[in-house]
């Protein structure tokens, strides 16, 4: 009797690009670069950072993809923070961030190149051309990962935080490729900048079709009253200890003595003195500040997940036995309603 063939996996149905697709001929770590009037999201150069590391396993090249008007500068800097190839799509069209337009660039330079892992940052427009492209392609994406690795099979392991925050999922995209994911700001390490290194930059005509442009950007606006923990150098956030909104008062006036944005715990988030955007921690935001001032915050391993990478800490609270300060590299033990306003007050002095 004549031996069976195996049984082809067969990928879910409507998904599997058309013929046999020879998916070794995918190499290197792509990196979308976000950035707006010609200022990249730090989140970009973060997630270079660690293509650096995926793509230094892989043995494989790290690309780059910026899209802009007036963005060459972009892909110079994107060089310099770890990518050996930029491909640099530079169009008047492409001036602001519409779906269409730039999934279409997307589209070509993936198709094109061929890489097997692409990143963005999980960020609003992150996740939006994201799921736009994966759809396309059509291949899988793990959204808002904090860890990504790769094993031995060239495979992306992106781990993302699930079932409420209470589990880490592991997610593999084991049929198709590139393997996708969009990842937090403020989890990965950028590279230090090094301008001694060279790579190639690759121009890459405007795919973009009149159908493409069904929206007109007529004006930006900036959102009023959000907070941007993730760009801020430095971060000085409360917890329970503030004993109310008003103590959030004698924060704002540290962080603008500093330059920085107010940051707070979940406990004073649910106590509802300050607005969720300010959250740091496992469900609020990642941040990697150069400063960051823990006041009144116990350290919650839930809190700590989410600051732990500042370069600098300074944990204020009462109590000496505090987790905050395991991680802290300046503690001060005692009341923050006398610390706090001391050191504002010194600031406004030296600056007199
Ligand atoms: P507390 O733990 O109550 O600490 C208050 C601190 O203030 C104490 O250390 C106290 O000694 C000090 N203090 C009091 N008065 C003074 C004073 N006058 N001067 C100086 N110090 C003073 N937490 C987050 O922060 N971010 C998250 O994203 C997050 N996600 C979570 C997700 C899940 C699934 C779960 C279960 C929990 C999460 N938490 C998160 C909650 C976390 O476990 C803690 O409950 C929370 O971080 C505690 O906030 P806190 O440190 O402000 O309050």
């Amino acid at each position: 009797m004549a031996e069976k063939a195996p049984k082809k996996r067969k990928p879910m149905i409507g998904l599997q690009p058309e013929g046999d697709v020879d998916w070794s001929t995918y190499r290197g770590v792509l990196v979308v670069v976000e950035q707006r009037g010609g200022r990249a999201k730090p989140v970009s150069w973060q997630l270079l950072g660690q293509a650096s590391r995926l793509a230094a396993k892989l043995e494989a090249p790290v690309m780059a993809l910026v899209m802009g008007s007036n963005v060459s500068h972009l892909a110079q800097e994107a060089i310099y923070r770890g990518a050996d190839r930029v491909y640099l799509c530079d169009s008047p069209e492409l001036e602001n961030y519409r779906t269409r337009p730039y999934s279409r660039v997307c589209l070509h330079v993936i198709r094109t190149y061929k890489p097997e892992i692409v990143l963005m940052g999980a960020t609003y427009t992150g996740r939006d051309l994201a799921g736009a492209i994966a759809t396309h392609l059509p291949t899988g994406l793990t959204a808002d990962s904090t860890q990504l690795e790769v094993d031995d099979e060239r495979l992306l392991l992106a781990s993302r935080p699930a079932f409420s925050e209470k589990m880490l999922a592991t997610i593999l995209c084991k049929q198709f490729k590139p393997q996708m994911a969009t990842a937090r700001a403020g989890v990965f390490e950028a590279l230090p900048r090094d301008e001694s290194r060279t790579g190639e930059i690759i121009p890459v005509p405007p795919q973009i079709k009149p159908e493409d442009i069904a929206v007109e950007v007529l004006e930006f606006l900036e959102a009023t009253g959000k907070v941007n923990l993730e760009d801020a150098d430095v971060i000085v956030a409360g917890g329970r200890g503030l004993g109310g909104p008003a103590g959030f008062r004698l924060l704002e006036e540290l962080a603008a003595e500093l330059g920085g944005v107010v940051g707070a715990s979940r406990a004073a988030v649910d106590l509802g003195w300050i607005s969720h955007d300010h959250q740091v921690g496992q469900t609020g935001t990642t941040v990697r500040p150069k400063l960051y001032f823990a006041i009144g915050i116990s350290g919650a391993v839930q809190h700590v997940v989410g600051m732990q990478n500042s370069t600098y800490i300074v944990a204020i609270n009462k109590d000496p036995q505090a987790p905050i300060f395991k991680i802290a590299n300046y503690g001060i033990v005692g009341d923050l309603f006398h610390i706090v306003p001391a050191i504002t007050e010194t600031l406004r002095r030296r600056k007199a």
